[in-house]
């Protein structure tokens, strides 16, 4: 993980790019996973534009709408680049992991699978990696395979490679658990999809903005992920796909902008990625976006792994040492990001609710995620999840709100 131009993050002068960090009451903000915080250059990037050049991309002829069309176009070029995608048009602006997990369902989904297909799965999917594919399944009569995590949490890869035979047509899977923050073997993953003949679809919304993703290196089919999870803006996603696949693959949605030639009956279209992005965009968003991923390469991925790894790990051990808390997912070596998590004797939205009392933000629900919730023989958990802008003080905090959760349920208990 260290290389040679390795720099730990200065996280003290990140959070100076975080107003929110600065308000009255200290925020210890361990929710990154539903939702980042923005940074100021992100946010500036974007008034920038609806500042100075505030107008429609790819028809006008005019300087400013040339100017936001150069700039969304520049995002596009920035973010190939965070993920090394070979060539710009491979990416596709969605709004969200969401919508483009959708598009391949509908798209490349509807072309390609029969009744007699099967697409694999794995338990610990979002509902955005597992309810697109339900659809699909229900529209051609495909069949849904799902593989079983192990008792630590991780893919039953044994499981996996008994799923995959020349009926798979496609594996959809999390590069990494929302809820475990379970990192996937993606690379063997994708090898033995691809040795049946299957296509890829990687959920990366947890990744991306995490780590180094190289969708070359992985040769994967198709990657999503969001801009909100990656200090970017909410309303912009990316969708990458290879070459051929996007080239082959029917239009998603029709209309504005996706057209080459409209006549009353019949029209052609646009080359990719425009063929997928009928309507004007969210311009400032993939703007913004573009800044973002600007933000995390400067900080640096690798330094963004090591801090949240620290935090992590930090936090793992302070939670597995107190009494009444139980842990999810593997040792933290072997998960990014995330650390769910119950405390006996009280709902997680109540822990929730006592730690925002406190300034402390977390997540508590079934995370979209209600056949892992299943699987875990739990209603919901609670979730702290860590970024680049969170601090060792951030995890006291959380452990000190926890037990001062622990003990005020433990008298209201006495008191009745
Ligand atoms: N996949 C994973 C693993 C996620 O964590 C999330 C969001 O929490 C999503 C997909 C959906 O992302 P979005 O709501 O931005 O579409």
């Amino acid at each position: 993980m260290h290389t040679a131009n390795f720099h730990p993050l200065d996280v003290e002068a990140i959070r100076q790019d975080f107003p929110i960090f600065a308000g009255e009451q200290p925020l210890a903000f361990l929710d990154s996973a539903a939702s980042a915080q923005t940074p100021q250059p992100v946010v500036a990037a974007m008034d920038t534009y609806y500042d100075t050049y505030r107008s429609n991309i790819h028809r006008g002829v005019y300087r400013i709408s040339e100017e936001a069309t150069a700039q969304y176009e520049r995002a596009r070029e920035k973010v190939a680049k965070l993920i090394n995608a070979p060539n710009a048009r491979q990416i596709v602006f969605t709004r969200n992991t969401t919508e483009a997990i959708n598009l391949v369902a509908y798209s490349w989904g509807s072309a390609t699978i029969g009744k007699d297909d099967e697409i694999v799965l794995t338990v610990m999917e979002h509902h955005s990696n597992l309810v697109p594919w339900q659809i699909l399944a229900q529209r051609t009569g495909a069949t849904l395979r799902f593989v079983e995590i192990t008792d630590e949490g991780l893919l039953n890869f044994a499981h996996l490679r008994e799923l995959l035979t020349e009926k798979t047509k496609l594996v959809a899977v999390t590069h990494v658990s929302n809820v475990l923050g379970t990192v996937n073997p993606l690379q063997s993953i994708i090898d033995a999809a691809h040795a049946v003949g299957a296509k890829v679809v990687v959920d990366a919304a947890q990744s991306v903005p995490h780590f180094r993703v190289d969708v070359q290196q992985l040769n994967c089919d198709f990657l999503a992920f969001s801009g909100h999870k990656m200090c970017g803006p909410t309303g912009i996603g990316v969708l990458y796909g290879k070459l051929p696949l996007l080239e082959e693959m029917p239009p998603f949605l029709g209309g504005g902008s996706m057209i080459r030639t409209v006549e009353r009956d019949v029209s052609t279209y646009a080359d990719v990625p425009a063929k997928f992005e009928a309507g004007t965009p969210s311009i400032a968003e993939a703007i913004g976006l573009g800044h973002a991923a600007d933000y995390i390469t400067q900080a640096g991925l690798e330094a963004i792994h090591v801090h949240t790894q620290q935090l992590l790990q930090h936090a793992h051990h302070r939670l597995k040492e107190t009494q009444g808390i139980t842990l999810y997912g593997p040792e933290p070596h072997q998960k990014a990001g995330v650390l769910s998590f119950n405390v006996a004797g009280i709902h997680p939205h109540d822990i929730a609710g006592i730690l925002d009392m406190h300034g402390i933000a977390i997540r508590a629900g079934h995370h979209c995620a209600q056949p892992l919730m299943q699987k875990l023989d739990v209603i919901a958990t609670a979730r702290a999840s860590f970024y680049l802008y969170n601090t060792l003080e951030d995890v006291e905090r959380l452990y000190d709100g926890l037990r001062k959760a622990q003990k005020l349920m433990h008298r209201r208990s006495h008191s009745r």
